[in-house]
């Protein structure tokens, strides 16, 4: 039997044992030494004039972001309900509200109309929103144009869950770019990964600043342990950003793998009428992190469910679209604007293996189960 095939695993064929030899050779594998320093200086030709601090993780950097917008208990946040849970955990960890938001068709993401009725609809309650946060999914930047509009109308600011989209940009300007902050994930599946751990952009130096201050348990730069804030242990470790390092340099190549993977499965399932993609405007460019596929059932005999349980007998993963957060239990009981539009892109939407390194013989052996299921529509004896 040949080895599973995975979603999106990550490729370390680069200088990542190199980085990590010489970190373990040094006395700095937790904190200390270059590597944290080149890594973050790394992204400088990506995302000049902006900047970043490397942190643990994706969620801290959100956490971080919120605490420098000053999110405060008994505020509103509004966020993109087309999610993982990551991008709202960190609104209620603060002890705020999260205001969730339906996404359009075309990008899958934060819909410019609800945001503006959900934004009116909160301030005549006497609540105007602290912030906006949009996710670009799947490596698919939002709507920037209109969403900033807005966010410029209200004077409200927008934290871009980019967590995604490294690499991914939207007439000419990088993801993570967009909002006062923007977060990236270096978690394990992202399209590089450290192992665990994500990134706080801004180009506002102070606040970053004042992040990275409070990422490493607020200590004031004295010689002995003074702090005036409580802080969070929140800091990437050295480890991971040497992984980072190599990984960084080798994102051109991932990206346009992974796009070759994505235009594959487009022209190899063409034919399928059920089956469609998320189509990449010509002022967008898409790191294609994930192939999404949506299946509309009423032109096939099979739904997602059909296709992931025959993927998973052949050792294949796929995996469903985020669960709108709006329909989670967890967050049940917060407001939600829009209509089912994201609720619709979730039910006929499935994830197909997308690794940078996966192979066109992988890639095949998940078409052929496809076409399987997709050929008992014109046998229905079978
Ligand atoms: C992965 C991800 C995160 C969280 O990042 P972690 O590094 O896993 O904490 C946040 N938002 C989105 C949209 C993600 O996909």
């Amino acid at each position: 039997m040949s080895n599973p095939i995975l979603l999106s695993s990550p490729l370390l064929e680069g200088n990542e044992k190199k980085y990590v030899e010489e970190v373990l050779q040094s006395p700095y594998i937790a904190a200390g030494g270059t590597f944290l320093d080149r890594f973050e200086k790394a992204f400088t030709p990506l995302l000049d004039p902006h900047k970043l601090i490397a942190l643990n993780s994706g969620t801290s950097a959100i956490h971080l972001a919120l605490i420098l917008l000053n999110v405060k208990e008994g505020d509103e946040v509004i966020c993109q309900s087309f999610t993982f849970c990551a991008s709202a955990n960190p609104i209620v960890y603060l002890g705020a509200k999260p205001i969730f938001v339906d996404s359009e068709e075309d990008t899958w993401n934060m819909c410019p109309i609800a945001l503006e009725e959900a934004i009116i609809d909160r301030m005549k309650f006497g609540k105007k929103p602290r912030a906006i946060i949009i996710v670009d999914l799947f490596g698919v930047p939002a709507k920037y144009d209109e969403l900033c509009a807005l966010s410029m109308k209200y004077e409200i600011p927008i934290l871009e869950d980019a967590a995604e989209s490294l690499g991914s940009s939207y007439k000419g300007k990088a993801c993570g770019t967009f909002g006062e902050f923007g977060v990236f994930s270096f978690n394990g599946n992202k399209i590089i990964s450290t192992g665990g751990g994500g990134a706080l952009v801004s180009k506002n130096l102070d606040l970053l600043e004042k992040g990275r201050y409070l990422s490493t348990q607020a200590r004031e730069k004295v010689h002995y342990f003074e702090h005036h804030a409580v802080g969070y242990n929140y800091r990437m470790g050295t480890i991971p950003a040497a992984i980072g390092l190599a990984q960084l340099e080798t994102l051109d190549q991932k990206i346009s793998q992974r796009r070759a993977v994505f235009a594959n499965y487009q022209k190899m399932l063409d034919d399928f009428s059920e089956i469609s993609f998320l189509a990449e405007p010509a002022y967008v460019f898409s790191n294609r992190w994930l192939t999404a596929i949506q299946i509309d059932s009423q032109k096939a005999e099979y739904n997602r469910e059909d296709l992931r349980i025959a993927l998973e007998k052949e050792q294949i993963e796929s995996r469903y679209l985020w669960k709108p957060l709006h329909l989670q239990m967890v967050f049940k009981d917060f407001p939600y604007y829009g209509t089912d539009i994201a609720e619709k892109i979730y039910d006929k939407g499935l994830c197909l293996p997308s690794s940078s390194h996966l192979t066109m013989e992988d890639q095949l052996h998940v078409v052929k189960v496809i076409a399987a299921l997709h050929q008992k529509k014109a046998s229905p004896n079978v």
